[in-house]
């Protein structure tokens, strides 16, 4: 990475050049000046002009693309950026590793240059999706998928609608936990699982992991790929027919005030309910509650025991 910013540096001529330590100081390549005001980190190639002319700021793939007229996309699959700071968790590591890419039996599915294969054709299903924390019936009846091609390569592929897909991090080694393919609007979209479609409430989470635990304890589920809720994602949900939203955010600070914005949002359309936690809740989301049991104690707590027919 080191050679790549400093022969760029060199082959737009870029004056004053100083290095010291991982940081490199010098002229900005992005706009006229005659002190440097231009700084760059070559561990991990963020940069930023301090200069207030140009404000240029960014990571080593908008660095290279501004470089070098390419596109950010095209940049992204020569680095294969997702996979160079990533040291495999060794378990899923192992477990790809294992299975030979030829072998002629394995069913892929192709979209776009991605190849993907179901977790079920892998060896040990099961170890990837304890990792995860997701029951099988529900893996199954999302369709989780594995990546074999860059630049998502090893990523857990999780289906949203036609031809969208969220391509997750389960190595929790990657800056970014969730990629979606360049121009893909997530907030357009709504992650959803009905378990009983006679049942018309749902359970709104912030991610795909939460909703499918939530589904894995029986309960219908969706997700809005974070903390904010779109126009559009309320009336998806509209249109499963649900009539009662339990929101159910993570148990941080950013979750309970995600929790009051998204109730204003929602409540304009939808009868909704926030799902409060106990003070001494040992998660953090919906994803770590590790059984059944846990969550409709939580369900009790929110006074939801009759809604559930809730059992001793
Ligand atoms: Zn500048």
């Amino acid at each position: 990475m080191k050679d790549i910013i400093l022969n760029l540096l060199e082959l737009k001529n870029v004056q004053h050049i100083k290095i010291a330590g991982n940081e490199i100081r010098c002229c900005c390549p992005f706009h006229d000046e005659e002190n440097p005001s231009f700084s760059i980190n070559l561990e991990t190639g963020k940069y930023i002009c301090f200069s207030g002319k140009c404000g240029k700021k960014g990571n080593l793939i908008s660095f290279i693309s501004e470089m070098t007229g390419k596109s950010y996309k095209d940049v992204e699959n020569d680095l294969q950026i997702n996979l160079e700071n990533i040291k495999y968790n060794s378990i899923i590591k192992d477990t790809l590793d294992s299975f030979n890419e030829k072998k002629e039996d394995l069913n892929y599915i192709k979209y776009n240059n991605y190849k993907f294969i179901d977790i079920k054709n892998l060896q040990d299903e099961n170890k990837i999706l304890n990792l995860i924390n997701i029951p099988k019936n529900i893996s199954d009846i999302v369709g989780l998928k594995i990546c074999l091609t860059n630049p998502y390569k090893r990523r857990l592929v999780v289906p949203i609608d036609n031809n969208v897909f969220e391509f997750r991090d389960i190595t929790k080694k990657s800056d970014k936990k969730c990629l979606y393919e360049l121009g893909i609007k997530i907030g357009n979209y709504l992650f959803s699982i009905i378990i009983n479609d006679k049942d018309h409430s749902i359970f709104l989470t912030e991610g795909t992991k939460d909703a499918m635990s939530v589904a894995g304890f029986g309960f219908n589920a969706c997700c809005t790929f974070g903390i904010n809720i779109s126009k559009k994602q309320i009336l998806k949900i509209m249109q499963l027919g649900i009539n009662k939203v339990y929101i159910l955010r993570d148990n941080d600070e950013a979750g309970f005030i995600s929790s009051k914005n998204t109730y204003k949002e929602i409540k304009k359309f939808i009868n909704c309910k926030i799902i409060k936690y106990p003070k001494d809740f040992k998660y953090k989301d919906p994803n770590e509650i590790t059984n059944k049991q846990e969550f409709l104690d939580l369900l009790q707590f929110n006074n939801l025991i009759e809604v559930y027919n809730y059992e001793k």
